[in-house]
Parts: C-alpha cells; sequence; structure tokens
C-alpha cells in the first residue's frame, strides 16, 4: 500500500463533504505567496487564509525563480491579485548544501551532465536570500511598481513569522 494510495482514500472523505465548489477562481484576498515546499509549512494554516483566498506559489526555498515569476505575472494581470509575499523558514534545506556540491554529486552518481536545473538557488544566509527574491520580484518590468512585495521568515519552532527588513545593511 502506497502512501498515494492512502491520500485517495483520505480525498474520497473530502469529496464526501465537499461545499466549496461555487467559488470563484481569482484570489478573494488578492494576494500571491511565494513559500518554499518544506512539509512543514502549512501556508494556508500559519496565514489564516481559507480555500479561495490566494495563490501560493512553492518550490525548494521559495525562489523567485522564471517560472514563480511566470505564475505571479500570471496571478496579477489575469487574476487581479494586489500584494506578493515571499515566504522562507528557519532550518530550510537549501541553507544545508552549495549548488556546485550537488551538481557534482549526481554527475559523478549519474555519469551525466544536464541542461537543466541551471540552479538549484542554494543559499547561507536567509534574510539576505529573501531580500534578493523581493528584488527579483520588484525589479520586473511587468510586476507594476505599486505592488507591495514584503518577506517574512517562518520560524519552524514557535509557528511566528517576521518580516524581514528591506533596507539593505549599512
Ligand atoms: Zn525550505
Amino acid at each position: 500500500m502506497s502512501t498515494i494510495d492512502d491520500v485517495l482514500r483520505a480525498n474520497a472523505h473530502y469529496a464526501q463533504q465537499f461545499t466549496l465548489g461555487q467559488l470563484p477562481s481569482p484570489p478573494a484576498r488578492k494576494l500571491a505567496v511565494v513559500a518554499c515546499m518544506d512539509a512543514r509549512l502549512m501556508v494556508d494554516q500559519l496565514l489564516g487564509l481559507q480555500p479561495g483566498d490566494a495563490h501560493v506559489i512553492r518550490n525548494a526555498g521559495g525562489i523567485v525563480t522564471e517560472d514563480a515569476l511566470r505564475s505571479l505575472i500570471i496571478s496579477h494581470h489575469l487574476l487581479g491579485t494586489q500584494e506578493v509575499m515571499i515566504l522562507n523558514h528557519t532550518d530550510c534545506g537549501m541553507l544545508t548544501f552549495k549548488d556546485e556540491d550537488v551538481r557534482a554529486k549526481l554527475h559523478q552518481l549519474t555519469g551525466t551532465a544536464t541542461v537543466a536545473p541551471a540552479h538549484f538557488h542554494a543559499f547561507s544566509d536567509l534574510d539576505e536570500n529573501v531580500r534578493h527574491q523581493i528584488q527579483k520580484v520588484t525589479s520586473h518590468p511587468w510586476i507594476p511598481k505599486q505592488i507591495p512585495v514584503r518577506g517574512f521568515i517562518y520560524d519552524v519552532k514557535t509557528g511566528r513569522v517576521r518580516e524581514v527588513t528591506t533596507a539593505s545593511p549599512a
């Protein structure tokens, strides 16, 4: 029995109680979140979001990749979101390795190099990483300048979110 079989059974129960079939596609609270995929982050729960409230774009590290930008641009221009949150977290796996080490290891393991992924986007400073992601959004010509883009770090030990200051250290 696989976990997929287990979760499909859970979905059968979910569908029996389902009452959200009338929700519209545009997020009700006009919010887009770019968050790490870490399994401890229940993004909707930790931010008090309900189904239909927000777009949550997730990947390893909560990185504003080309694909995250694609989603953010669609989120704003086609589905009306007006604010962007970047959400990283303490104890992130992306702090534990360096791109070149993983690349070398995988090359050795498989005996082949690849074109993609071009980057794994590992990082060594959480606050700095969040600031970089904010800059990637705010500097994009297709994201209007009046859209607030704010960055946060979720503490996996306390459940608390704190804002990352955008002012670069003097
Ligand atoms: Zn993470």
